[in-house]
């Protein structure tokens, strides 16, 4: 599927961005795998080669320009080309209602949840280019397309991904490059441990999904990996859900 073509994956350390870089792998990719946490990310590099794959790990902050930049650069110099994105890195942030929330907090996860999928897409559409086209997906949220009490900040950031991803998939889709948003609902992964830890909280976050539990890591790859592909060759510009009926409610 992803055969001769190199694949990057933004906070590959964890949770569904290491699923994404192992699907990425098994479907014969060289995968480029980022994060801040270099240890997970050394960790998925050594999983992605135990299954005979082919992954390097370069250390970057997403909400850094310069290091979006320098990862493709590097990226680009490792194998040569830049075929598929995907800005998958991302936090929870605080939460608190929107007149209590912290300001610094809302910085924080603008940088990294929407500034950072900009800032990725900037240095990665030119290097899709000159490969001769490629596909990109953005990791948002079931809150890219619903409201969240509590959660205004990565509610808001969850919904620009979306208009980026439009606007970028308008812009170049006519020079081969695609542009996706997949929206997973609560997936086990460790950025909700602490929600799922709390038997009542998690009974509600269960209830909140019709098929009657939390997804999996590699139920979202699985979506992410098909958009990726040339299989997906006339889908560009759109946001699919992996949420296990959330958004049917
Ligand atoms: P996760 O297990 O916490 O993994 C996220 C990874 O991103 C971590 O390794 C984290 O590193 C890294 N990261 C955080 N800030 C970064 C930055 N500034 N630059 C580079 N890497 C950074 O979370 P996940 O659940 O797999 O989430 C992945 C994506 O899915 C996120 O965009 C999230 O919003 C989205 N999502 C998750 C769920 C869910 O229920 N899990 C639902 C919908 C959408 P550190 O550990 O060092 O911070």
């Amino acid at each position: 599927m992803l055969a001769q073509r190199t694949a990057l994956v933004t906070g590959a350390a964890s949770g569904i961005g290491r699923a994404i870089a192992l699907a990425y792998a098994r479907a014969g990719a060289r995968v480029v795998v980022s994060d801040l946490d270099t240890a997970g990310g050394a960790q998925t590099v050594a999983l992605v080669r135990e299954t005979g794959g082919d992954a390097i790990f370069v250390a970057a902050d997403v909400a850094s320009p310069e290091a979006n930049q320098a990862l493709v650069a590097r990226a680009v110099e490792h194998y040569g080309a830049l075929h598929v994105a995907c800005n998958n890195a991302g936090i929870g942030g605080d939460l608190a209602p929107t007149a209590d929330y912290p300001v610094e907090a809302w910085q924080k996860v603008i940088a990294v949840n929407l500034s950072g999928v900009f800032y990725g897409m900037r240095a990665q559409i030119p290097a899709l280019l000159a490969a001769g086209g490629g596909a990109i997906v953005n990791v948002a949220s079931i809150l890219g397309a619903v409201g969240f009490a509590n959660a205004p900040a990565y509610t808001a950031a969850k919904h620009g991904v979306l208009g980026l991803t439009k606007a970028a998939a308008l812009e170049y889709g006519a020079q081969g490059v695609r542009v996706n948003a997949v929206g997973p609902a609560f997936i086990h992964t460790p950025m909700i441990e602490r929600l799922e830890q709390d038997p009542a909280t998690n009974a509600a976050l269960v209830a909140m999904h019709p098929i009657g539990r939390l997804g999996r890591p590699e139920e979202v790859a699985e979506l992410v990996l098909w958009l990726s592909s040339p299989a997906a060759s006339f889908v560009t510009g759109s946001y699919y859900p992996v949420d296990g009926g959330f958004l049917a409610r």
